[in-house]
Parts: C-alpha cells; sequence; structure tokens
C-alpha cells in the first residue's frame, strides 16, 4: 500500500509533467488536499508531507478536524454546498470558499465574516455541464453575480470553481474547463485563480488554466462512505 507521502510525490510529479506539457510554471498550481471522510490523523500525515492546503466538503466533519489539527499552520477552504444556516461557522473558521453559487450566500459570509479576520477568499461555482448538475450558477447568470460579489466588503472575490462531469474522454474534459476559463476572462475582473480539476483530469484542468486542483483519491485512497 503506498502512503500519503508516496501519493503526495506521484502528484507532484503529474502536476510538474502538465505544467510543462503547456508551458507553465508548476509554482502557479497549487494542490488543494481534499479531506472529506478522511479522518484528522491522515490530514496530518499529509501535512508532515509538505501538503498545507485542505478543503472540506461537510461543515461538522470540517469543524471537528480543525479542533484535532489546531496545532497545525493550515489552510481550510469549504469546498461544498452551502446552506444558509452554516454561512457563520464558515466565515468564522474558513480561508477560503469555492462553493459560492448565490449572492444570498455571499451577503452573509460577508456579513458574518469576523471583523479581526483577513478578507475571505471566495470562488463562484460555474455549471458548465448542463442541467444535471444542481450546483454552480449558471454562465448567464455568472457576470451578474460576479459584479454584485465584487462590491461586498470582507470578501476578496479570487476566480471561478467548476465540477464539469466526470468523462475519460481527455477532448470532452478540455473543452469544458476551456469553457470556464473563457468564462473567467470574459467577466473582465482581473481574478487570478481557476478552482478546476480532480484525481482523475489534473492534466487537462493545468492545460486549460487551473491554479488550484483539488485532490482527494490520488492523495489519501478512495473514500469509504459506508463508514463515513
Ligand atoms: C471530493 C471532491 C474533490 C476530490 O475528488 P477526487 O476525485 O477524490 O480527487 C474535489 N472537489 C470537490 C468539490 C469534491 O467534492
Amino acid at each position: 500500500m503506498s502512503t500519503i507521502a508516496d501519493n503526495l510525490s506521484t502528484l507532484a510529479g503529474r502536476i510538474h509533467s502538465a505544467a510543462a506539457a503547456s508551458g507553465r510554471d508548476p509554482a502557479s498550481i497549487h494542490l488543494l488536499a481534499v479531506s472529506k471522510t478522511k479522518p484528522a490523523t491522515a490530514v496530518r500525515e499529509a501535512f508532515a508531507a509538505g501538503v498545507r492546503d485542505v478543503g472540506e466538503n461537510y461543515l461538522q466533519e470540517a469543524l471537528d478536524k480543525q479542533a484535532q489539527l489546531s496545532d497545525l499552520p493550515l489552510t481550510w477552504h469549504f469546498i461544498g454546498p452551502i446552506q444558509s444556516n452554516k454561512t457563520r461557522a464558515i466565515a468564522e473558521h474558513f480561508d477560503w470558499v469555492h462553493s459560492v453559487d448565490r449572492l444570498k450566500i455571499a451577503q452573509r459570509l460577508s456579513e458574518q465574516r469576523p471583523d479581526h479576520l483577513p478578507p475571505l477568499n471566495l470562488c463562484l461555482q460555474v455549471n458548465v455541464s448542463g442541467e444535471d448538475s444542481k450546483s454552480g450558477c449558471t454562465a448567464e447568470e455568472l457576470p451578474a453575480l460576479a459584479q454584485a460579489i465584487s462590491a461586498l466588503p470582507k470578501l476578496r472575490l479570487r476566480g471561478l470553481m467548476a465540477i464539469p462531469e466526470p468523462t475519460d474522454d481527455r477532448a470532452a474534459q478540455d473543452a469544458a474547463f476551456a469553457r470556464v476559463r473563457e468564462l473567467q476572462d470574459n467577466l473582465g475582473l482581473g481574478l487570478d485563480t481557476l478552482s478546476m480539476g480532480m484525481s482523475h483530469d489534473l492534466e487537462s484542468a493545468i492545460a486549460q488554466g487551473a491554479t488550484w486542483v483539488r485532490i482527494g483519491t490520488a492523495l489519501f485512497g478512495a473514500r469509504d462512505y459506508g463508514q463515513a
């Protein structure tokens, strides 16, 4: 069985190769370790191997792990669907939120971000895969939403996040990620972040401009929802 450190070094190799293939600086691509369903001990092991950014989907699970890992200088990213009644805890306990797709949620995060913390880094989740996916704003909604959010205090709109329909077809992966990048460029807001690419499609995402790849399985191993 490979260890988390082995997996991390394999991933670093994949990221470097993908960056080289598209003439990008590998340092412009950041790895977000997605630890949903995995214990705090696994995150601690990832930290020892060099991971500094952790992504979580479920609030209570994330808060439990943060409490167990409070001795580590980790940066916490919220990447799951957000209900209104969870915004206060997210505003208080995270550095980044990748999964905002409604103005109401952004307004609450802005109002509830404590004054002593720096602005909350925020990505707008956009749905580029049609009606199948429930999460993410539409391409049509995006410009007005991005404008409105960029005017809110205590938030810093950094860019877009997307989870395209999973596929092994590289051309289809490329088309979806290129669309996200195009939507971002069209906003003309000078945003610096594209959160896209997971274990199975990070090569395509990097080729299309990803600055964060969100990696769970390839780092921590398969998830067992039966035990979660
Ligand atoms: C689970 C999850 C990931 C990681 O997916 P893997 O395929 O395990 O790498 C990335 N982003 C989001 C939003 C997720 O929910």
